[in-house]
C-alpha cells in the first residue's frame, strides 16, 4: 500500500486570492485598492468581503470556467526553496493534488502549473467532495498519510472523517472567523487542541518527515 500525501492546491500552493483580486480589478473594474494574497483573505465568503457584488462574482466565475488560462496563470503560495523541499521530502511518497478547481481545463491547467513551478509529480484529482476522494484513494490501495488543506468546512470534514488532515493556517479558518456551523467549530477547536494547524507548507513537510523517522507512517 503506498504511503500517499494528498495536498489542496488553492491557498496551499497556489495564491489563488491574488489571482482571483487581480481579476475583480483589472478585468470586472471592481474598485480594490490592491489586488490582495491568499494570507490577506479574511473570511472564506467572497461576497462579503471586501465588497463586490455577488452578480459580478458570478460573472467572474463563469469567466474562469471558461478561462483556459487564469489557473495557469496564479502565483505560487510557496516559496521556491520551500517547492525543492516538498519535493525532496515526498521522495518516499506517492503525491496527490486534490482540488475543487471548476472548469473544462482545469486539470490540465493545474498539471501545466505544478510541473512549471517544479512540484513534486503527483496525479492532479478534481474532487469537491474530498472525504470521498480519500475513500477512493484508499479503496485503490493507497494508503492516506497526510492531507493539507485550508478551507475550513473541508478540514473539518475530513478530520470528521478520520482522516489525518493537518489545516494550513490562515485566518479564515480560525476557529473564531470560520463560516461553520457551531458543530463544526467545535471540531475545528479541537483539531486546534491536538495541534493540526501549521502556518506554512515548511512546517507540514518537517512533521511529515519527523513522524515517517519515528515510523508512524508504517512502513
Ligand atoms: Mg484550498
Amino acid at each position: 500500500m503506498a504511503k500517499t500525501l494528498v495536498f489542496d492546491v488553492d491557498g496551499v500552493l497556489a495564491d489563488f486570492c491574488y489571482g482571483f483580486s487581480e481579476l475583480a480589478i483589472r478585468r470586472f473594474h471592481q474598485p480594490l485598492m490592491a489586488p490582495y494574497s491568499s494570507g490577506g483573505q479574511p473570511d472564506w465568503n467572497w461576497g462579503e468581503y471586501p465588497g463586490i457584488p455577488i452578480h459580478v462574482i458570478d460573472s467572474m466565475w463563469a469567466f474562469i470556467q471558461e478561462s483556459e488560462i487564469f489557473w495557469r496563470d496564479l502565483l505560487p503560495l510557496v516559496p521556491r526553496g520551500e517547492i525543492k523541499d516538498m519535493k525532496a521530502t515526498c521522495q518516499p511518497f506517492d503525491v496527490i493534488y486534490m482540488t475543487a478547481r471548476p472548469g473544462d481545463t482545469a486539470k490540465q491547467q493545474t498539471e501545466g502549473w505544478l510541473v512549471d513551478y517544479g512540484f513534486p509529480a503527483g496525479r492532479v484529482i478534481i474532487q469537491t467532495d474530498k472525504p470521498k476522494g480519500c475513500l477512493q484513494l484508499q479503496e485503490a490501495g493507497a494508503t492516506v498519510v497526510g492531507i493539507l488543506d485550508d478551507r475550513p468546512g473541508v478540514v473539518v470534514d475530513l478530520y470528521e472523517d478520520g482522516w489525518p488532515v493537518t489545516i494550513r493556517d490562515a485566518q479564515y479558518n480560525r476557529v473564531t472567523t470560520a463560516d461553520v456551523s457551531a458543530h463544526r467549530r467545535r471540531s475545528l477547536q479541537e483539531m486546534d487542541r491536538v495541534g493540526l494547524r501549521v502556518t506554512s507548507l515548511a512546517e507540514f513537510l518537517g512533521r511529515i518527515r519527523q513522524a515517517d523517522a519515528d515510523g508512524e507512517l508504517g512502513s
